[in-house]
């Protein structure tokens, strides 16, 4: 799943390819088309008319990213884009040059751009939500989402909510994937920077330290940095808009091993429905 620092890179990469061009179609799979007459909304979750009637002929302005979310500025209104576990985007002339045979195959939004350029959008699980809105004001999970991790308050944000009653209590390893402690950290990251910080994932946040959470917080905001840089991380289908891949997961050390970099076993649990790959003998309980 593209997490903060493979949502910046997409928007990284894409920002070039499309500012200052202007929406003249969008066509949809048909698989998308069914799905909506089914009432399932399957990617796209506005109502189809509408999200096309408010996306022709606007041009986009700019390409920004809050946590997961990355969201086109329109000249008016917004695109918003989750990507959910296997959401992509690229800029092509033609559709053969998306040369990953399963992007290629599970392209389900088709924007027409001025430039005679295809702006496509291919998801292969197809978890991924696209809408349009008028006002990001009106977009309810972003008021959810903590401040994002590289701003001034987010460390102020991060300790207050491990300290409140509500999450005191609760796994570190979840509070990691709550957007609304922290925002942009996934699976991955959450996994990484628990081996580093030597945290057991089970350990709830009441025990640990005023220390150890500020620790945990500079660090995975570090991790997450040091990731953009890498281009993140390429796990199964994640790419960026041109095709390449990210180069994080080759400094991966817990998330997907099965031995930890000292050589004992790594083991499982199960915390929120997610996978927490985590070394018993390098985080004590
Ligand atoms: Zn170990």
């Amino acid at each position: 799943m593209p997490e903060l620092p493979e949502v910046e890179n997409i928007k990284i990469g894409l920002k070039p390819n499309v500012v200052g061009k202007r929406i003249l179609d969008v066509k949809f799979s048909e698989l998308v088309i069914n799905s909506h007459l089914a009432a399932r909304y399957a990617l796209v979750k506005s109502k189809l008319k509408y999200f096309k009637e408010n996306i022709i002929d606007k041009k986009i302005l700019s390409l920004e990213r809050r946590g997961k979310y990355l969201y086109f500025i329109l000249d008016k209104g917004y695109m918003i884009t989750h990507f959910g576990m296997t959401g992509a985007y690229f800029v092509v002339n033609s559709i053969d040059e998306i040369k990953n045979k399963n992007y290629n195959k599970h392209r389900h939004l088709i924007f027409k751009l001025d430039s005679g350029e295809l702006l496509v959008y291919s998801d292969i699980r197809r978890f991924g939500e696209l809408r349009f809105v008028d006002n990001i004001e009106e977009f309810k999970p972003f008021n959810n989402l903590a401040p994002e991790p590289f701003s001034e308050h987010a460390l102020d944000h991060f300790m207050e909510k491990l300290d409140s009653k509500r999450y005191c209590m609760q796994k570190i390893k979840a509070l990691l994937l709550e957007g609304s402690v922290f925002c942009g950290c996934g699976n991955i990251y959450a996994c990484e920077i628990l081996y580093q910080e030597k945290i057991h994932p089970e350990k709830l946040a009441c025990e640990l330290s005023h220390e150890e959470k500020v620790r945990l917080f500079k660090s995975l905001v570090k991790m997450l940095e040091f990731s953009i840089e890498q281009g993140g991380s390429t796990i199964s289908d994640y790419v960026h808009s041109d095709g390449s891949e990210g180069n994080m997961q080759n400094f991966h050390k817990i998330y997907g091993k099965k031995v930890c970099p000292l050589g004992h076993t790594v083991e499982n649990l199960i915390i929120k429905t997610r996978s927490s790959h985590y070394c018993p003998q390098c985080q004590k309980k």
